[in-house]
């Protein structure tokens, strides 16, 4: 009897396993399709002055429009294209259409800054910065209005090519964000001794600064040792009105979050700038 359902829970662990095989070749040919078929978006959060409100900058953000699935978060696919390699292909579609993105605003008149996340697969690709100066020049777009996010783990890791590469970068104008502060292990020297513009404040560190005194002197001496090594800090994930003011007072340069503004299909990120360019701050 005993055995008799030891095999039955045999069973059903091998037919979940082979069900999560399958799920798991699926989602690669899906994304294989994805690459070839141009079923990626990118949508647009903006990004204000935590000073007066100005938006200063948008946040690319990647979207899969799945043809049965409908629109996936990049929460469930960014790791299996890492895990794959196919993140390489997927993050030179990114680089070539947020370069065009910054050419296409710039003729307009909206010159704000476009960040663009990039994992650490794409850093090791040796083409990756060649390929990205080609997309911006063949785009006509100017480099100071490039921002690249880079993970906190890979600054900590990045190789000294990498730290070459970004310093280039930097030199034509391009600035570079350290993403999701806070989630992993820093060392404050080592973030110091590389070419960085800005830090990002992960949302676990924004959560609870209106709601817990503890959270926001943290969040307060973090702000200051991010400013100590010459970089300006950025709060993301921000959600209610009362985060906003109390990260305002305790110093962040520039906020990004829901109760600002929600990642936009690009339209509707340019009619949201050009209607209210200081709907975040009621000064
Ligand atoms: P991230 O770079 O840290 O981006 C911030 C994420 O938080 C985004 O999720 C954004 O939609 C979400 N967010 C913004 N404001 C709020 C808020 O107030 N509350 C909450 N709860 N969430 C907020 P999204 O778009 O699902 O992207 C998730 C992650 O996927 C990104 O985290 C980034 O690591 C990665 N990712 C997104 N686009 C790309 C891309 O083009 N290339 C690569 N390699 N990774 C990407
Ligand atoms: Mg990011
Ligand atoms: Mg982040
Ligand atoms: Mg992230």
């Amino acid at each position: 009897h005993a055995k008799a359902q030891g095999r039955g829970r045999a069973e059903h662990f091998t037919a979940q396993l082979a069900a999560e095989i399958a799920e798991r070749a699926l989602l690669e040919s899906d994304l294989r399709a994805a690459v070839e078929q141009d079923q990626f978006t990118l949508v647009y959060q903006p990004q204000v002055s935590a000073s007066d409100g100005r938006i200063v900058a948008a946040e690319a953000l990647l979207r899969w429009e799945h043809p049965k699935r409908g629109l996936c978060l990049p929460g469930t696919f960014i790791h299996r294209a890492e895990e794959t390699g196919l993140i390489v292909e997927i993050g030179e579609w990114v680089v070539k259409h947020v370069a065009s993105t910054i050419a296409r605003w710039g003729a307009i008149g909206v010159e704000q800054r476009l960040a663009v996340n990039i994992s650490p697969r794409q850093l090791d690709h040796a083409a990756f910065f060649r390929r990205l100066r080609e997309a911006m020049q063949e785009a006509g777009a100017p480099a100071r209005l490039l921002e690249l996010e880079i993970t906190e783990t890979l600054a900590m890791h990045c190789s000294s090519e990498v730290i070459e590469a970004i310093t280039a970068l930097r030199a034509d104008g391009a600035s570079i964000a350290v993403d999701d502060f806070g989630t992993g292990y820093s060392n404050l020297a080592r973030l110091r001794d590389l070419p960085l513009d800005r830090v990002k404040l992960d949302r676990s560190l924004v959560e609870n600064v209106a709601t817990s005194v503890e959270a926001r002197t943290i969040a307060q001496a973090v702000i200051g040792l991010i400013h100590g090594i010459g970089c300006e800090v950025v709060a993301e994930g921000i959600e209610t009105e009362a985060q906003l003011e109390v990260l305002r007072v305790i110093g962040c340069d520039v906020l990004q979050g829901y109760v600002i503004g929600r990642p936009m299909p690009e339209t509707a990120f340019l009619g949201w700038a050009q209607a209210e360019p200081r709907r975040a701050l009621r000064a």
